[in-house]
């Protein structure tokens, strides 16, 4: 029997959104839909008389066996691959017999779905799927799918290694339980904001409790799974243990204190070392000078009386009181360098350097010395003290020279980035190299008192004044050849 288009035939054929195609109890068609012709490629007036298997020369025998099949009354859908404009698909065909009005079997209605695109996307997302689970388990960082009522329902092994439970008991476990209590009332608080607020990713840090009771700092990124309305489906967390640096960051802040006391203490004592000297040192004057002014009295009175030996050790009493006389002295300078609330201010070294050479004018003369200074910048500085510096070292300068030789003292200074750099150079009889670091202590000295006179104070105040300016001081030095000895001055001086 011939199936005639009627007008709902007609129209169910033409609307059919998936290939349709009808055929008789010889397989030969009896009508196609559009969607068919599109698919396939052929004019419905193409097809239409010919048998299934002469359209499709090449479509698989078993296919036979198939339409025999449902032509008995069988209903049978089935998966199979075509070249059709040179592409390959996947198809699915949905085949069911057609009755007439005697409901006896006409022929086949067949259905086309192309899969294809379906099967292609069904693969991606099952390779992109397959990827994800590959790098969630197998993450060197520890990783959660947490739902939104706080169930873990996926954690990776890096997870249950941090917190040390096996993936089946923390998988029992909740958010909640595994939260250390004094973190848990700040992380539901946050938790929730970022809830409603909708926030995609947001991180923490806080402590979990490891299964052996201990806590663990960690450093957690939470990223938020939406659907596609955007309302949050679970949550990815991502967790990196910080206990090891949250250990070492106490540990230094500690060590900080500890450094902060110190200076503290340091700072403390250096000031009633400071009040020491300076008392000790002024109180020790006055008897000081009595005994210097009895011995002169005690010489001049009764210096005939004396025998050799008698005077020799009056001279040694008077001597040694001149020297102690002059050694309270420098130390007294020596504590009050930056005391007494010396105020900085803007302080031209060359000005400073002019009035040092002016007062040790005299002695350049007598030397027949030179002395030599460059362009020299204007420092934050106290000018008192900075004129004693320099006073110290043209003092040195001039005195430690070889007998009849002609001092030439020079100062230079060059710009470092924070600071200003000086260098002090002489002629005279240089030290040993060995030596450069001890003459800034108090009271060392290098050479004999008979040879150069001196209390061995002058560089110790020097250090000082260069150390108030935040600065440090060093020498270089050759025997025979000259010392230059190079001081820094602080641009900034906080
Ligand atoms: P003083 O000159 O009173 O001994 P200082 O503290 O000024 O004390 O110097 C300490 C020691 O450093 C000196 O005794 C001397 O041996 C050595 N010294 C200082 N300046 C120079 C210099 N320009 N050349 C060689 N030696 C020096």
């Amino acid at each position: 029997m011939s199936l005639s288009r009627s007008f709902d035939a007609n129209y169910f054929l033409k609307n059919s959104p998936s290939p349709l195609s009808i055929v008789d109890l010889n397989l030969i068609y009896l009508d196609v839909s559009d969607t068919w012709s599109d698919f396939y490629g052929f004019n419905v007036e193409e097809v239409i008389g010919k048998k299934i298997f002469d359209v499709f020369p090449n479509i698989d025998k078993t296919w036979e066996k198939v339409y025999k099949e449902c032509l008995q009354g069988e209903k049978i859908i089935k998966d199979d691959s075509m070249v059709i404009n040179d592409k390959i698909h996947l198809i699915q065909r949905k085949i069911m017999p057609w009755r007439d009005s005697q409901d006896n079997i006409g022929g086949l209605v067949i259905i086309v779905d192309d899969m294809t695109d379906k099967m292609n996307l069904e693969q991606k997302l099952r390779q992109s799927d397959e990827k994800f689970k590959t790098s969630f388990y197998h993450s060197a960082v520890g990783m959660a799918l947490l739902s939104n009522d706080g169930n873990w329902l996926q954690v990776n092994a890096q997870l249950c290694k941090l917190l040390g439970y096996t993936e089946e008991e923390l998988l029992k476990k909740t958010f909640h339980e595994i939260t250390h209590p004094d973190d848990l009332a700040y992380c539901m608080e946050k938790g929730m904001e970022h809830y409603l607020n909708r926030t995609d990713h947001y991180d923490m840090e806080k402590r979990y409790v490891h299964k052996n009771g201990n806590t663990l700092w960690v450093y957690i990124a939470i990223t938020m799974i939406k659907d596609d309305k955007g309302c949050p489906l679970h949550f990815l967390l991502q967790v990196i243990d910080r206990t090891e640096s949250k250990h070492t960051e106490k540990v230094m802040k500690d060590l900080n204190e500890q450094l902060i006391r110190r200076a503290d203490e340091l700072a403390l004592s250096n000031k009633c070392l400071e009040e020491y000297a300076f008392v000790a040192s002024h109180d020790l004057q006055e008897p000081l000078r009595m005994i210097s002014n009895f011995l002169q009295l005690l010489k001049r009175k009764y210096e005939s009386l004396f025998d050799d030996t008698a005077k020799q050790y009056v001279e040694y009493s008077i001597d040694g009181a001149m020297r102690m006389q002059e050694m309270i002295n420098g130390l007294l300078e020596y504590s009050t360098v930056g005391t007494n609330e010396k105020v900085m201010e803007k302080a031209d070294m060359n000005e400073i350097m002019k009035n040092a050479v002016e007062l040790n004018k005299f002695i350049i003369d007598k030397r027949n010395a030179t002395v030599t200074y460059g362009s020299l910048p204007v420092v934050q500085g106290v000018p008192s003290i900075l004129l004693q510096l320099l006073l110290n070292l043209i003092s040195n300068g001039l005195k430690y020279q070889k007998d009849g030789s002609n001092p030439k003292l020079m100062l230079t200074c060059t710009e470092l980035a924070g600071a200003w750099q000086f260098c002090f150079s002489d002629n005279g009889i240089g030290m040993d190299p060995r030596n450069s670091e001890i003459i800034f202590t108090l009271f060392k000295r290098l050479h004999l008192k008979k040879d150069y006179s001196g209390s061995g104070i002058g560089l110790a105040i020097c250090k000082r004044i260069v150390e108030f300016h935040k600065g440090t001081i060093w020498v270089e030095s050759e025997p025979e050849i000259g010392s230059k000895f190079y001081f820094t001055i602080a641009k900034s001086i906080a």
